[in-house]
Protein backbone atom coordinates (compact mmCIF):
# COMPACT_ATOMS: atom_id res chain seq x y z
CA UNK A 1 0.00 0.00 0.00
CA UNK A 2 1.39 3.44 -0.98
CA UNK A 3 1.70 6.06 1.50
CA UNK A 4 -0.80 8.48 -0.85
CA UNK A 5 -3.64 5.49 0.38
CA UNK A 6 -3.11 6.47 3.81
CA UNK A 7 -3.35 10.34 2.48
CA UNK A 8 -0.20 11.69 2.12
CA UNK A 9 0.36 13.80 -0.68
CA UNK A 10 2.73 12.76 -3.39
CA UNK A 11 5.59 15.21 -2.55
CA UNK A 12 5.81 14.01 1.01
CA UNK A 13 5.55 10.64 -0.35
CA UNK A 14 8.37 10.90 -3.08
CA UNK A 15 10.29 13.07 0.13
CA UNK A 16 9.95 9.53 1.44
CA UNK A 17 11.08 7.47 -0.95
CA UNK A 18 13.89 9.88 -1.40
CA UNK A 19 14.96 8.02 2.23
CA UNK A 20 14.51 4.63 0.45
CA UNK A 21 10.90 4.27 2.10
CA UNK A 22 8.98 2.43 -0.53
CA UNK A 23 6.25 1.39 1.15
CA UNK A 24 4.37 2.69 4.35
CA UNK A 25 5.65 0.31 7.75
CA UNK A 26 3.05 -1.31 9.34
CA UNK A 27 2.90 1.01 12.17
CA UNK A 28 2.84 4.04 9.99
CA UNK A 29 0.04 2.21 8.11
CA UNK A 30 -2.35 2.13 11.50
CA UNK A 31 -1.35 5.68 12.51
CA UNK A 32 -0.53 8.09 9.53
CA UNK A 33 -4.76 8.04 8.91
CA UNK A 34 -5.04 8.24 12.60
CA UNK A 35 -3.38 11.35 13.35
CA UNK A 36 -4.76 12.83 9.78
CA UNK A 37 -8.50 12.40 11.47
CA UNK A 38 -7.06 14.44 14.88
CA UNK A 39 -7.14 11.37 16.63
CA UNK A 40 -4.92 10.54 19.87
CA UNK A 41 -3.15 7.66 19.09
CA UNK A 42 -0.84 5.94 21.49
CA UNK A 43 1.36 3.87 19.41
CA UNK A 44 3.38 1.27 20.64
CA UNK A 45 6.17 -0.37 18.76
CA UNK A 46 9.89 -1.51 18.23
CA UNK A 47 13.06 1.09 17.38
CA UNK A 48 13.31 0.85 13.90
CA UNK A 49 9.83 0.33 13.07
CA UNK A 50 9.30 3.62 11.24
CA UNK A 51 7.49 5.00 14.10
CA UNK A 52 9.21 8.82 13.89
CA UNK A 53 7.39 8.63 10.24
CA UNK A 54 4.20 7.74 12.17
CA UNK A 55 3.88 10.54 13.03
CA UNK A 56 6.07 13.24 11.27
CA UNK A 57 4.16 11.88 7.90
CA UNK A 58 0.96 13.23 9.13
CA UNK A 59 2.00 16.28 10.67
CA UNK A 60 4.03 17.12 8.40
CA UNK A 61 0.89 16.95 5.44
CA UNK A 62 -1.02 19.04 8.46
CA UNK A 63 1.53 21.61 7.81
CA UNK A 64 1.54 21.60 4.23
CA UNK A 65 -2.47 22.10 4.22
CA UNK A 66 -2.07 25.02 6.99
CA UNK A 67 1.48 26.92 7.87
CA UNK A 68 1.86 27.63 11.06
CA UNK A 69 4.93 28.32 13.28
CA UNK A 70 4.89 25.95 16.46
CA UNK A 71 2.46 23.63 14.97
CA UNK A 72 3.80 20.45 16.54
CA UNK A 73 5.83 19.61 19.34
CA UNK A 74 7.66 16.47 20.31
CA UNK A 75 9.58 15.77 23.58
CA UNK A 76 12.08 12.59 24.23
CA UNK A 77 13.63 11.71 27.02
CA UNK A 78 16.85 11.85 25.44
CA UNK A 79 19.25 14.27 23.37
CA UNK A 80 20.21 11.71 20.71
CA UNK A 81 16.60 10.83 19.97
CA UNK A 82 15.57 14.43 20.21
CA UNK A 83 18.46 14.86 17.56
CA UNK A 84 17.11 11.92 15.69
CA UNK A 85 13.73 12.88 15.11
CA UNK A 86 14.40 16.35 13.82
CA UNK A 87 16.83 15.27 11.09
CA UNK A 88 13.89 12.75 9.82
CA UNK A 89 11.21 16.27 10.44
CA UNK A 90 13.74 18.01 8.42
CA UNK A 91 14.85 15.29 5.64
CA UNK A 92 11.19 14.74 5.22
CA UNK A 93 10.33 18.12 4.90
CA UNK A 94 12.80 19.68 3.16
CA UNK A 95 10.81 19.61 0.06
CA UNK A 96 8.26 21.66 1.62
CA UNK A 97 10.48 24.27 3.36
CA UNK A 98 9.68 23.09 7.14
CA UNK A 99 12.00 24.75 9.69
CA UNK A 100 12.54 22.03 12.85
CA UNK A 101 14.29 23.95 16.29
CA UNK A 102 16.22 21.13 18.24
CA UNK A 103 15.94 21.99 22.25
CA UNK A 104 18.18 19.89 24.08
CA UNK A 105 20.48 20.39 26.89
CA UNK A 106 24.62 20.58 26.70
CA UNK A 107 24.14 23.17 23.93
CA UNK A 108 24.03 27.09 23.97
CA UNK A 109 20.68 28.51 25.03
CA UNK A 110 21.35 31.23 22.50
CA UNK A 111 21.79 29.61 19.88
CA UNK A 112 18.23 27.55 20.21
CA UNK A 113 16.79 31.13 21.24
CA UNK A 114 17.93 32.56 17.44
CA UNK A 115 16.37 29.04 16.04
CA UNK A 116 13.36 29.85 18.08
CA UNK A 117 13.44 33.30 16.83
CA UNK A 118 12.90 31.60 13.11
CA UNK A 119 9.43 30.16 14.57
CA UNK A 120 9.97 27.22 13.43
CA UNK A 121 6.94 24.89 12.38
CA UNK A 122 8.11 22.01 14.51
CA UNK A 123 10.02 21.78 17.97
CA UNK A 124 11.77 18.50 19.16
CA UNK A 125 13.08 18.56 22.46
CA UNK A 126 14.00 17.47 25.65
CA UNK A 127 11.69 18.46 28.85
CA UNK A 128 14.13 20.12 30.73
CA UNK A 129 15.61 22.47 28.09
CA UNK A 130 11.82 22.51 26.43
CA UNK A 131 10.85 24.47 29.79
CA UNK A 132 13.88 26.64 29.90
CA UNK A 133 13.21 27.87 27.04
CA UNK A 134 9.09 28.44 27.74
CA UNK A 135 10.31 30.31 30.73
CA UNK A 136 13.14 32.13 29.42
CA UNK A 137 12.71 32.87 25.50
CA UNK A 138 10.54 35.18 24.39
CA UNK A 139 8.17 34.51 21.33
CA UNK A 140 8.32 30.80 21.88
CA UNK A 141 4.73 29.90 22.74
CA UNK A 142 2.59 27.03 22.69
CA UNK A 143 -0.55 28.84 22.19
CA UNK A 144 -1.30 27.80 18.68
CA UNK A 145 -0.15 24.17 19.32
CA UNK A 146 -1.98 21.55 17.56
CA UNK A 147 0.18 18.29 17.89
CA UNK A 148 1.76 17.10 20.91
CA UNK A 149 4.12 13.76 20.38
CA UNK A 150 5.52 12.06 23.67
CA UNK A 151 7.97 9.92 21.97
CA UNK A 152 8.84 6.92 24.57
CA UNK A 153 5.97 8.37 26.52
CA UNK A 154 6.24 5.22 29.40
CA UNK A 155 9.91 7.21 30.45
CA UNK A 156 8.41 10.51 29.76
CA UNK A 157 5.71 10.38 31.74
CA UNK A 158 7.30 8.73 34.97
CA UNK A 159 8.53 10.33 37.79
CA UNK A 160 11.90 12.01 36.61
CA UNK A 161 10.36 14.33 34.06
CA UNK A 162 6.72 15.02 35.66
CA UNK A 163 7.17 18.81 36.73
CA UNK A 164 8.49 19.47 33.53
CA UNK A 165 5.95 17.93 31.62
CA UNK A 166 3.22 19.55 33.64
CA UNK A 167 4.73 23.10 33.27
CA UNK A 168 4.70 21.83 29.31
CA UNK A 169 0.79 20.85 29.35
CA UNK A 170 0.02 23.94 31.00
CA UNK A 171 1.42 26.17 27.98
CA UNK A 172 -0.68 24.31 25.62
CA UNK A 173 -4.41 25.90 26.41
CA UNK A 174 -5.96 24.16 23.21
CA UNK A 175 -5.11 20.28 24.18
CA UNK A 176 -5.09 20.70 27.74
CA UNK A 177 -6.95 23.32 29.75
CA UNK A 178 -8.18 21.03 32.87
CA UNK A 179 -6.51 20.82 36.20
CA UNK A 180 -2.84 19.94 34.99
CA UNK A 181 -1.93 17.61 37.76
CA UNK A 182 -4.94 15.15 37.44
CA UNK A 183 -4.02 15.67 33.36
CA UNK A 184 -0.49 13.96 33.65
CA UNK A 185 -1.90 11.09 35.95
CA UNK A 186 -4.43 10.56 33.44
CA UNK A 187 -2.22 10.32 30.80
CA UNK A 188 -0.29 8.27 32.67
CA UNK A 189 -3.05 5.89 33.40
CA UNK A 190 -4.25 5.86 30.00
CA UNK A 191 -0.79 4.56 29.47
CA UNK A 192 -0.60 1.63 31.59
CA UNK A 193 -4.01 0.34 32.11
CA UNK A 194 -6.57 1.60 29.42
CA UNK A 195 -4.80 2.65 25.96
CA UNK A 196 -6.28 3.78 22.51
CA UNK A 197 -3.54 1.80 21.25
CA UNK A 198 -1.55 1.29 17.96
CA UNK A 199 0.40 -1.82 18.35
CA UNK A 200 2.81 -3.82 16.05
P1 LIG B 1 12.32 4.70 13.68
O1 LIG B 1 11.62 3.44 14.08
O2 LIG B 1 11.37 5.84 13.51
O3 LIG B 1 13.46 5.02 14.60
O4 LIG B 1 12.94 4.47 12.22
C1 LIG B 1 13.95 3.52 12.01
C2 LIG B 1 14.54 3.61 10.60
O5 LIG B 1 13.59 3.16 9.63
C3 LIG B 1 14.94 4.99 10.18
O6 LIG B 1 16.23 4.94 9.64
C4 LIG B 1 13.95 5.38 9.10
O7 LIG B 1 14.54 6.19 8.12
C5 LIG B 1 13.54 4.05 8.54
N1 LIG B 1 12.16 4.02 8.01
C6 LIG B 1 11.07 4.65 8.53
N2 LIG B 1 9.97 4.40 7.79
C7 LIG B 1 10.36 3.58 6.79
C8 LIG B 1 9.67 2.96 5.68
N3 LIG B 1 8.36 3.16 5.46
N4 LIG B 1 10.40 2.17 4.84
C9 LIG B 1 11.71 1.99 5.04
N5 LIG B 1 12.42 2.54 6.06
C10 LIG B 1 11.76 3.33 6.93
Amino acid sequence: KAFEALGICTQLAESAAGLGWKEPSEIQTQAVPLVLKGQDVIGLAQTGSGKTGAFALPILQQLLDTPQPFFALVLSPTRELAIQISEQFEALGAGIGVRAAVLVGGIDMMAQAIALARRPHVVVGTPGRVVDHLTNTKGFSLRALKHLVLDEADRLLNMDFEQEIDTILKAIPRLFSATMTSKVAKLQRACLRNPVKVEV
